[in-house]
């Protein structure tokens, strides 16, 4: 049976563009044949632009959850202190895979809802001398919060450490000048903002990171980006290649091309500031705090009386509207509304639609 959601509005996987989805009807071609490196080539160079970095862009068969362990086994060795800022369950879910590798682990968290601030970075990083590296989740996407990037990449620099981020669910929606902001590594999957199917992992790597994956200490061998640097000079892969993914990735690529990077970061910025407005109409309150709430996804709490897992399930039912619920500790507690990649603003209006009827319905009127 197959299942009829007409609005995918989840925090990933999105929506596929119409040329997404005719990229991934593409016929095979020999993976490592000169037509096909030069794609790869080209590709990797235009993913550059859009990370605003003139260092290097890799593709890695894998998902968001990766990139966590691809930053500790190339940036690192046992013993290393790092610290680890958590305020959301990707954080919490970053540091339960990094105490698995024998880190020095400083975890700071932040109360869920609310952003990490440079002042207090700047702060944890004093209390930890020797700090190599600080790992931060850009755009937590359980809480709707975007952490300032910016001013906390300002001051990890001044401490010397190196800055690994997860942006699974902020590159391409949210803005990131990696060079500029001083970003030595950068994550994200490709089914987010990047409009494609799950099962690509996007990795950047900055200038200072590279040291740090000469001297890394850990075993690693699918994940090695030395590996994958050297196989992309030539336009290829240490494996074979997601040609299908690629072709989709590419596309996807174009469409960001055509529309103008700031320009579909501006977009994301005002369909979220809309959503929000809307939402607060109905008598939703946004649970991120004011001045960081993420323009890839919001998270909700529902009027009093409103059980959020509920609404969920009323959603997809009477309207084919999938959203998501909270999760880890904030299960049953909000209800989140992707609105990332191919997204406008028709598709959030359907939802305002349904979410009045039915907080209508549940409060009785
Ligand atoms: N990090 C963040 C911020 C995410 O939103 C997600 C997934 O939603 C992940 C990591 C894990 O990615 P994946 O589920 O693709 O492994």
């Amino acid at each position: 049976m197959t299942m009829v959601i007409r609005n995918l509005r989840i925090a990933g996987p999105t929506p596929l563009p119409p040329e997404v989805v005719a990229a991934l009807q593409r016929p095979m071609v020999p993976h490592r044949g000169a037509w096909f490196r030069s794609f790869v080539r080209d590709l990797l160079g235009r993913l550059r632009v859009l990370h605003q970095t003139d260092g290097e862009v890799f593709v890695l068969p894998g998902t968001g959850s990766a990139g966590w362990e691809v930053a500790i086994v190339n940036l690192l060795r046992p013993g290393d202190r790092v610290l680890l800022l958590v305020n959301g369950d990707f954080g919490e879910r970053w540091c339960r895979v990094a105490e698995r590798f024998g880190l020095d682990l400083v975890v700071r968290e932040v109360p869920f809802g609310r952003a990490v601030r440079p002042e207090a970075v700047a702060r944890w990083l004093d209390e930890s001398p020797g700090t190599r590296a600080v790992f931060l989740v850009y755009n937590e996407t359980s809480t709707g919060v975007t952490n300032p990037l910016r001013e906390i990449a300002a001051v990890v620099r001044e401490s010397g450490a190196l800055l690994a981020v997860d942006g699974v669910s902020a590159v391409a929606g949210c803005p990131l000048e990696m060079d500029a902001w001083g970003v030595d590594l950068v994550f994200s999957g490709s089914q987010k903002a990047w409009m494609c199917p799950p099962g690509l992992l996007i990795v950047a790597v900055g200038p200072r990171a590279w040291p740090a994956v000469e001297r890394a200490g850990f075993p690693r061998a699918f994940f090695d980006l030395r590996e994958y640097r050297a196989a992309a000079r030539t336009g290829d892969f240490p494996s074979t290649a997601p040609v299908s993914l690629l072709y989709a990735l590419e596309a996807a690529v174009a469409r960001i091309e055509a529309e103008g990077l700031e320009r579909v970061w501006r977009r994301h910025e005002e369909l979220a500031g809309w959503f929000r407005f809307a939402a607060s109409e109905l008598g939703f309150r946004c649970f991120a705090e004011a001045g960081f709430e993420s323009p890839t996804v919001t998270a909700l709490l529902p009027p009093a009386g409103i059980d959020p897992e509920r609404l969920v399930a009323t959603l997809e039912e009477r309207y084919g509207i999938a959203i998501n619920g909270g999760q880890g500790r904030l299960k049953g507690k909000i209800v989140r509304v992707g609105h990332m990649g191919w997204i406008e603003r028709v598709d959030l209006e359907s939802v305002c639609a349904a979410l009045q009827r039915e907080v209508g319905a549940f409060s009785g009127s």
